[in-house]
């Protein structure tokens, strides 16, 4: 397609699973995207908090590159030296344990809920039927129909019942609630420490202690779903550094490969061991070239230095968006790092559209009242600058 060849935006022939917006994007650089009619947008999106290093990182870039030109994919049946160094760094980076690749969020939760259930089954004699899930309500842990089933949003359930397993759903944050846990009887607790799809709702520290204390002591894994918080979106390299333990599961995959698919599963022993030859698998899992792009993102991210200096940034953005709702009085700021959402309590469309169309800035939703802010974490003051510049002009033009 040429530039300038501007198509009407209709989903045929695409099944009509998505809603998206009016614009075709045909270039990224860094915060930065063009349209097809050569109109440059600051993108807040990130690809939904996967690009994290913005697009088309440089380092990342010269990495994929390098390993287009030795060898792209070897299947698991043999070893291959970027996928090797990919699992070494990510257990360096978490905690002792295994680690599982895919090639999305949902499969990287799939596996853990699988190595759950095999623990259940084989450590703690727990049959289909005798156990459940706990998960929370708002939350989202993809598609698949093992993951949807301890997704709590009803609307994602419609026609697809009876799901997979038995899933008790809790309101999350409530400390009553974890009362009805009942601990025996659990394969694992599944928990975002920031809700990312939900509407942005940070995890209570002291909440999250009381959950830790009511399951750990039975042998209950918990998995901790960082597949939109992690690699340092919400601030430091992981979400649960901020809450001071480190999770039995993790799950990664969003921001993981700066754009390049790739997911993985941590695990810690004992649980780990509950996988043996055949118990799961993945065509592509870890293969060369997701691992080189893992690693090459992980490089810079997981520099000290740099999770640091995104920090600050980060802060900086989030006092800016403060001073913004302390002014309007129409929105509260919510969120960690750069995983921040602007709850309006009512539709937001009108400020994500006119912000895209008057100011050239791209944001999402959360929910219907959640104006969903995902800078990438390179994003400079300048670039901060002009998001809140923007973000005011658009809410003066609004009215109140
Ligand atoms: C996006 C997301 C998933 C699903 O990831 P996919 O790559 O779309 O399968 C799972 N869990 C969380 C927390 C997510 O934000």
């Amino acid at each position: 397609m040429n530039e300038g060849d501007v198509r009407a935006f209709s989903s045929a022939p695409f099944l009509p699973v998505y809603r998206r917006y009016p614009l075709r994007i045909v270039r990224g650089e860094g915060a930065y995207v063009w349209d097809d009619r050569g109109r440059r947008y600051l993108d807040f999106t990130s690809g939904v908090a996967v690009l994290n290093l913005g697009h088309v990182p440089p380092s990342v870039r010269r990495a994929l590159e390098e390993q287009l030109g030795r060898v792209w994919h070897v299947s698991n049946l043999f070893w291959n030296e970027p996928g090797e160094r990919l699992a070494e760094r990510l257990v360096a980076l978490t905690f002792p344990g295994g680690v599982f690749f895919a090639n999305s969020g949902a499969e990287a939760v799939e596996a853990a809920l699988k190595l759950a259930r095999r623990y259940a089954y084989f450590a703690r004699g727990l049959r289909e039927g005798e156990g459940e899930f706990v998960a929370f309500t708002r939350s989202f842990h993809g598609r698949t129909i093992g993951a949807l089933s301890v997704t709590g949003r009803p609307v994602f359930h419609e026609g697809y019942t009876p799901l997979w397993s038995s899933v008790r759903f809790l309101p999350y944050n409530s400390l009553d609630a974890l009362e009805e846990i009942v601990p025996e009887r659990t394969y694992a607790v599944i928990v975002e420490l920031v809700q990312g799809e939900g509407g942005v709702y940070p995890a209570d520290p002291e909440w999250v202690r009381a959950l830790l204390a009511r399951v750990r002591p039975h042998g209950v894994p918990v998995i901790v779903d960082e597949v939109q918080t992690g690699v340092g979106r919400t601030g430091p390299l992981w979400a649960y550094e901020a809450y001071g333990f480190t999770p039995d599961i993790l799950t990664s995959a969003k921001g993981l490969g700066s754009g390049f698919p790739v997911a993985a599963m941590v695990a810690r022993e004992p649980f780990a061991e509950a996988f043996v030859p055949g118990s799961h698998g993945s065509t592509f899992g870890g293969g060369p070239l997701a691992a080189t792009a893992a690693l090459a993102t992980l490089e810079v991210v997981a520099d000290p230095a740099f999770l640091a200096d995104s920090q600050r940034r980060a802060d900086l953005f989030r006092r800016g968006l403060e001073e913004i709702a302390h002014e309007d009085g129409r929105f509260l700021v919510r969120g960690r790092g750069w995983l921040l959402g602007l709850d309006f309590g009512h539709p937001v469309g009108e400020v994500v559209d006119r912000l895209r169309e008057e100011e050239s800035v791209l944001v999402l939703t959360a929910g219907e009242s959640v104006v969903r802010v995902l800078p990438p974490l390179i994003a400079g003051e300048a670039e901060i600058d002009t998001f809140l510049a923007a973000l005011r002009r658009v809410l003066r033009r609004l009215g109140s």
